[in-house]
């Protein structure tokens, strides 16, 4: 059995596409490199998201890796100075989707294996919890992969993730806990109309802008012990508008907020309703308009 080379593997990993939920033949990288290390894989597809539990041994104690196989959209592939699923190796960098969030955290937990497992140095058991569906909803990942666990009666001991978290140099972070994160969308809805005649319409871009510059201009807290500060984050404006002389009838944006335990995931949410409606009447044009707010939680800390 040969060691793995932990770059190699990352540059096979990145080359298959695998945007949540697609997989692309990601997984079945790894298992491959998994069986010839002697794990026993299984595959566990919940609805449209394939996942990967491989176990070696069967004794304690049980340490797992664990991580995801997906990763984020490209963006504007004509921005790249490599294509993104080419996994080039240019002055000692590795580029790519997934090259740091987390393919060659996966490569690397297969390389430490691997040397542990050629050294007889595995005195309990390991195992390789990979989801493909951390980047997306992450409802038939991780979350389902704990439950089939608790149904075989297998319990984990300790727990490596392999989530990017070393901001300068390898090993200078450690992360002790996970913030919560809820997603919301915010419609403000007015009255189209011609922009000849802007009295006859209501305009809801300037109300859902204010609200918005509102939002993301309000500290939420100073932070918490070991926590950065909690975060309001503006990640999408949807007007979708094709005419020049037209007010639309409805603006919508979308923000994530990432929070610390300062809060719980209903205390976020009320923190958030309270502001919306503050702000509502922080214009009398305003008042004429309608706005509603959708909120998803994911992942929320309870
Ligand atoms: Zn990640």
């Amino acid at each position: 059995m040969s060691e793995i080379d932990p770059i190699e593997l990352s540059r096979a990993l990145i080359r298959r596409p695998s945007i949540t939920p697609a997989d692309a033949g990601a997984l079945g990288v790894l298992e491959d490199t998994l069986n010839a290390l002697g794990f026993s894989c299984t595959r566990l597809r919940f609805e449209d998201i394939d996942n990967l539990y491989a176990r070696f041994g069967t004794g304690a104690p049980h340490f797992c890796f664990a991580g995801h196989t997906d990763v984020v959209p490209p963006g504007n592939e004509a921005r790249w100075s490599s294509a993104p699923f080419d996994a080039e190796v240019k002055d000692g960098f590795l580029w790519g989707r997934g090259a740091a969030d987390m393919k060659s955290a996966i490569a690397a937990f297969a390389s430490a294996a691997s040397s542990a497992i050629k050294k007889g140095a595995v005195t309990g058991s390991l195992s390789f919890m990979i989801t493909g569906d951390e980047e997306g909803q992450a409802i038939n990942g991780t979350r389902k992969i704990l439950g089939w666990l608790q149904e075989q009666e297998i319990e984990i001991d300790h727990c490596l993730v392999g989530e990017p978290s070393n901001p300068d140099v390898m090993g200078d972070m450690i992360k002790v806990g996970r913030r919560g994160s809820i997603n919301s969308w915010l419609t403000v809805t007015g009255k189209q109309g011609h922009v000849a005649y802007p009295h006859r319409a209501d305009n809801p871009i300037p109300a859902l802008l204010r609200k918005l510059l509102h939002l993301s201009e309000t500290p939420l807290d100073d932070g918490y012990e070991r926590f950065q500060p909690s975060s309001l984050q503006i990640t999408d404006i949807h007007i979708g508008n094709p005419a020049h002389n037209i007010i639309p009838e409805q603006a919508t944006a979308r923000f994530n907020i990432r929070f610390n335990p300062t809060w719980t995931g209903a205390t976020i949410e009320a923190w958030l309703r309270t502001q919306l409606i503050a702000s509502a009447l922080s214009s009398a044009h305003d008042t004429n308009l309608k706005q509603s707010c959708r909120v998803k939680h994911f992942l929320p800390r309870i």
